[in-house]
């Protein structure tokens, strides 16, 4: 059953002394719960209704969870939106989900004074909250309310807006604590953004459910985190952070003595990374799969084996299957499109039931990635369906080629494309880092990889193009060498 995470917060603000943030001047849940009655309160006198939105747009900060929190008390729809965005880039939410308040740093209200939005310093609420009363008469909740709008990195197109129920978001804490075994011992190492879903809902929400402490970074740094690991059972993070930890000559056995589990996703882990990982600290990292319109979908298990380049099975109450272009089922070992179903999947795209409507079939979410089930029932992740290179009429999934290549010594990184070539229509290229031969990479992926697989061309870079969440953005990778073939007849 669901646990609401609300009635569990209340739980632990009650019990004596639990704590909520680590650290010199620490806060309990019983602050916490405060706090997001006096934020409650506060939105209220700003006129803020149950069911509109709150956009926020600040740098990370303990109080941005709160006022997340804040919301689902109110009923308010929180919609945090990524501080690295430009004005230009930030006028698409304002109009597409007309939040009723803008709260963001005070650098950036003289940009949103023309774009006809209410918006206020974040500082001057937290300065109006906490002159607020921390009881607030909470109005009724129903599941399939809306807790949250997400709005989707849209490298391509229009950024979409996800739309998320309350529902969908405790069930699938309640499966994640359940199937990683949290509990109120727990420290959770927190470095991750708060705006995008792994950081704000996987982490924050599996804290709180099960009555655990954050240790709160401002941001992912290598020092900062192997500074306040001994003191963390539990870290999560992108692929990112495995590698520069990896870097750091202090990730030791001692430096994780305290660490029950290390959690990666948001991008791909290579298996080589996985490996060093293990080799250094004697940790197998569990790597899981989902994205924001679904939560949490796969995992590796928490016993048994956490097997490097997949992404486990799904998730308790989730459904997942591979489907071929007939829409039906392929045979375990088959890549096909991954699809999901259950309780975690979001209630659509705010203000776009067309693009709703066509990526689901059946009731089933059609995810975009492209996978395979092993013959144990381990998902593997092949890329974006619109990544998969069809060169000379033949499939080649980008992450095959990655595996093979990310397997060769020397090669620190790589990112395989496809790019417009007048013979095969794509043509396979790899942009890889690391200190390497263009040549002496395809001569040794020969024996690896059928010939239609091999990179046509082979680009060393400094490094490879990612986003806040460490996902490489290919489309930046596509348009740079776009041109690369112009001139082969
Ligand atoms: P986002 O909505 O920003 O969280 O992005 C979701 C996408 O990230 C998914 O559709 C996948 O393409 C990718 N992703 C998430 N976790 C993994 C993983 N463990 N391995 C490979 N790709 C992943």
């Amino acid at each position: 059953m669901t646990t609401d995470i609300l009635s569990t917060l209340r739980d632990h603000a009650a019990a004596s002394g639990r704590v909520w943030l680590q650290g010199p001047a620490p806060v309990t849940y019983a602050e916490l719960w405060a706090a997001t009655g006096r934020m409650a309160n506060a939105l209220a006198a700003l006129g803020v209704r149950r069911g509109e939105r709150l956009m926020l747009q600040v740098e990370k900060s303990a109080e941005a969870l709160t006022l997340y929190l804040a919301c689902l008390r109110a009923g308010v729809v929180f919609l945090p939106v990524n501080p690295a965005y430009t004005m230009a880039e930030t006028r698409h939410f304002l109009t597409d989900a007309e939040p009723a308040l803008v709260l963001v740093d005070g650098s950036r209200l003289a940009g949103l004074a023309t774009a006809g939005v209410k918006a206020m310093a974040f500082d001057a609420f937290l300065a109006m909250a906490a002159r607020s009363a921390a009881e607030s008469s909470d109005p009724p909740h129903a599941p399939d309310d809306l807790a949250a709008i997400l709005y989707t990195s849209g490298t391509t197109g229009r950024s979409k807006g996800v739309m998320l129920s309350r529902e969908n978001l405790a069930s699938n804490a309640t499966a994640l604590v359940g199937l990683w075994r949290f509990s109120e011992t727990d420290v959770l190492l927190h470095a991750l953004p708060v705006f995008h879903t792994h950081g704000l809902f996987v982490a924050t929400n599996c804290a709180l459910l099960s009555g655990a402490s954050l240790i709160f970074l401002p941001a992912f740094s290598p020092d900062a985190v192997l500074a306040a690991l001994p003191n963390a059972t539990v870290m999560m993070g992108v692929p990112t952070f495995y590698t520069r930890l990896l870097d750091a000559p202090g990730l030791t056995p001692e430096a994780c003595r305290n660490v029950r589990l290390f959690i990666s996703g948001s991008a791909p882990l290579s298996p080589a990374t996985h490996a060093a990982f293990r080799a250094r600290t004697g940790q197998a990292i569990l790597e899981r799969y989902g994205m924001t319109e679904t939560n949490m979908i796969t995992s590796n298990p928490y016993d048994g084996e956490r097997r490097a380049g997949t992404v486990g099975m799904a998730l308790p109450g989730v459904e997942v299957r591979v489907t071929g272009e007939d829409g039906a089922e392929v045979a375990k070992g088959d890549a096909g499109a991954i699809e999901v179903r259950g309780p975690n999947v979001f209630q659509g795209y705010w203000r776009m039931p067309d693009q709703t409507a066509k990526e689901f079939r059946a009731g089933w979410f059609l995810t975009g990635d492209l996978g395979a089930f092993d013959a144990d029932g381990y998902l593997s992740i092949l890329g974006r369906a619109k990544d998969l290179v069809i060169t000379g009429g033949l499939n080649v999934y980008p992450a095959e080629v990655e595996a093979a290549l990310d397997a060769l010594p020397g090669v620190a990184a790589s990112a395989v494309i496809g790019v417009p070539h007048p013979d095969f229509g794509e043509a396979v290229v790899a942009c890889v880092v690391g200190k390497v031969e263009p040549e002496a990479i395809r001569a040794s992926l020969r024996d690896r990889l059928a010939a239609f697989k091999i990179p046509k061309q082979v680009i060393v870079l400094e490094e490879l193009p990612r986003n806040a969440m460490g996902k490489v953005q290919k489309v930046d990778l596509r348009r740079r060498f776009a041109n690369l073939f112009d001139g082969t007849a």
